[in-house]
Parts: C-alpha cells; structure tokens; sequence
C-alpha cells in the first residue's frame, strides 16, 4: 500500500474491512474501556479510550500512510497538537518560528510558553540567510508553515530542514494549508509533520482534530504520546471516524479545490479593484518555483489586497454572496474573511488584506460573484 500514490492511499490506509463482521465502513468504538485479563493483560491491544482505540487507529494508519511516517497521534484539535509537542520541549528550549504564521501558533509564543522558559524567535523563513543567522546558537525546534497563513508565504521546507538539522534542531512542517495530497514534507526532510485535521481533511466543516506525524518512532515521538495520554487531549472517537471519511474523499477534493482556486486567482489577478493576489500558483508570486518544485499543486488558500484599504475589503466581504464571511477554511463552502477584523487589539494582517478559502461550488459562479462584489 505505500507504494501506492496519495490518492489511492487517501481511500484506502486504514480502511480495511471490519475483521468481525466484513463491514467495508469502519464502525465507530464509542467504548471507553475494554476487558482486561485478571492480571490486566490485554485481550486486543486495547485498554481505556484515553491511550487509544480502534477508531483512531484507523486516521492514525491513514496518517502514517499519507504523510510516509512511522508514527502518528491525534489529538482533539490542531491547536492540542501544536501545544501538546511544543510543552515537550524542555526548559530555555529555543524555537524558530515563521513571521506569517497561523495566529494560535503565536498567541503560544507570545502568552503560554514563555512562562515555561521556551524562547520564540521569530524569523522570515521565506529568508535563508535570515534562518541561518538565528541557527548560530544551539536550536531545539524549527518550525516551518508553508504556504503561510494569510500572506500565503512559501519557504523551501528542504533547504530549511538542512539548516535546522545543523543547528541540531527538530524540524516541524504545519501542513495544514497543502495536506499531504499537494506536499510532503517528510519526504523533504522535516522531522515532525502537523496538522489540524478541521480544515481539508474532515473537510466538511463539521469536526474539530488534530494530527502529529513523526518520521522515525523515536524517543521525542514516545514521549509525545505518553504526553497526550496522560494530558488527555485526544480525539474523540467519533471525531476520528468523521476525519477518516473526510479523508476518504480528499484526493478529489484537492484536485477540485485547487482547479476553483486557479480560476478565482487568475480572475482577481487582472481586476483592477485588487492591488495584490497572494497565491503561489502564479508566475508572479515570490515563492512560485519553490512551490511549483516542492508542492503537487498549489493549494486553494489565497488572499488579496484591495485598493482602497479597510474600506474597500469590508464593503467587498460584505457584497459576497456565495462566499461566506467565516473564519476557518477547507470545506466545501468558499469562505471569506477579513482577518485584521478578527485578530484582537493588535491585528498582524493587512488591513486591505481579505483570505478566502476556495470551495468546491462551480468556479464561474465564485468567479461571477467575486465580480459582482469588487463591482
Ligand atoms: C486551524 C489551524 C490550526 C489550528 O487548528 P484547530 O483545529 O483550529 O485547533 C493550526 N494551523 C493552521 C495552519 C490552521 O489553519
């Protein structure tokens, strides 16, 4: 089954019949605990649902597969992810993290980590001789988001697993924003790969999870998972069965998702309302051959700036129809947002900045409506 593409592996890894009754659907184990010997040796490998179940280990068998690791765990949200691996670094732990970046990544940097002597360094990872600078002094973590939320920034995740390793840092790709459909940054070189499985791969808005998928099943993986069971932060049962369907459907969707996304760029890359398009598939990104050398294809994130500012974004986002105004991103449904609205007293985006995620609708109706909205 490795062997096989993405695709085939998105249908198929962990999703073997049911071994009792011959079920091609997996069923959902709802149970929390299992009968143990007197001496509490297991009957089926399983104990109490906090360390583990059948259900989740079918998305952790999808994940290993997807992503060509040798270990994975989930988790009851991308952001118990991030924070379950980040916790398990030790004490003056110095951690590179991206500029544009995810904004839960850096309410940890800036409000929880500190307080346990971990010290962010925030560094433009698009940047190489920027990253090798900050790689001077002995590094515990690099931390790797690409393409980037919302500027939609590429860094070369090969070259930068390089110079982490040489810093003897742990390198971790957030692949969220491509999924393992379009990139894989193992392959890459990066160590840790993480995911929040709410976006693409439930992909139906309508289940929250994460993933961590690790390279080697190492002593860092071990101490992860014990860290998770005995935290607690796991994904329930029916999360997984939910995220595994999701799955099952993620190669057609990518290649959907990604086909609406060139239309939608390439319209608003002419219009003359739009100062900038950030998306990486076009020639004119900064990132293009980067993406185009490390990525399948380029993903259906994209944000614009508008001329006009703040006001022309608020009245464009308030003139969609199809779109809607939402956070979050990766299911079927376009969403727009303005994220400088929605970041607190010190927004980081652009105020002329609106992302959307491209759906799955038919690309001339999203293409007629964001026509309709810039006027
Ligand atoms: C949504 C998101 C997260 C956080 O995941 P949750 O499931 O919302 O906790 C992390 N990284 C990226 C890139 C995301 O889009």
């Amino acid at each position: 089954m490795s062997t096989h593409q993405p695709g085939t592996l998105a249908v198929h890894a962990g999703h073997e019949p049911d071994a009792a009754t011959g079920a091609v659907a997996p069923p959902i184990h709802l149970a929390t605990t299992f009968r143990h010997g007197p001496a509490g040796e297991r009957v089926a490998g399983y104990e109490y649902q906090r360390e583990g179940n059948p259900t989740n280990d079918r998305l952790r068998e999808a994940l290993k597969a997807l992503e060509g690791g040798e270990e994975a765990m989930t988790f009851a949200s991308g952001m118990a992810a991030m924070s379950t691996l980040l916790e398990s670094l030790p004490t003056g732990a110095r951690v590179l993290f991206p500029d544009d970046c995810y904004t839960g990544l850096r309410m940890l940097f800036a409000e929880f980590l500190p307080e346990r002597g971990i010290v962010p360094i925030e560094v433009d990872m698009a940047d190489l001789d920027a990253v090798r600078a900050a790689c001077a002094q002995p590094l515990a973590m690099l931390w790797i988001e690409t393409p980037s939320n919302p500027l939609l920034k590429v860094c070369d995740i090969a070259a930068l697993a390089a110079l982490g390793h040489a810093a003897g840092a742990v390198v971790v790709a957030d692949n969220t924003f491509a999924t393992p459909l379009l990139q894989r940054p193992l392959a890459l070189g990066a160590d840790i790969v993480m995911h929040s499985t709410t976006k693409y791969f439930g992909g139906h808005s309508d289940v929250l999870g994460g993933a961590l998928v690790f390279a080697r099943n190492d002593a860092l993986a071990q101490r992860v998972a014990h860290r998770l069971h005995v935290t607690g932060c796991v994904m329930a049962p029916f999360s997984a069965w939910l995220t595994l369907r999701g799955c099952r459907s993620l190669g057609a969707r990518m290649a959907m998702h990604c086909a609406n996304a060139r239309a939608v760029a390439t319209f608003l890359s002419t219009h003359p309302r739009v100062a900038r398009v950030n998306w990486p598939g076009l020639p004119s990104h900064p990132g293009h051959a980067i993406a185009a050398r490390q990525m399948r294809d380029f993903g259906a994130m994209l944000s614009i700036q508008l001329h006009g500012g703040r006001d022309a974004a608020l009245a464009v986002a308030g003139r969609l129809r199809v779109f809607t105004n939402a956070t979050s991103l990766g299911g079927c449904e376009s969403l727009v947002e303005h994220r400088a609205s929605v970041e607190g007293a010190h927004p980081r985006s652009p105020q002329d900045l609106l992302r959307i995620s491209v759906g799955l609708e038919d690309a001339g109706d999203l293409v007629a409506d964001l026509a309709q909205a810039l006027g």
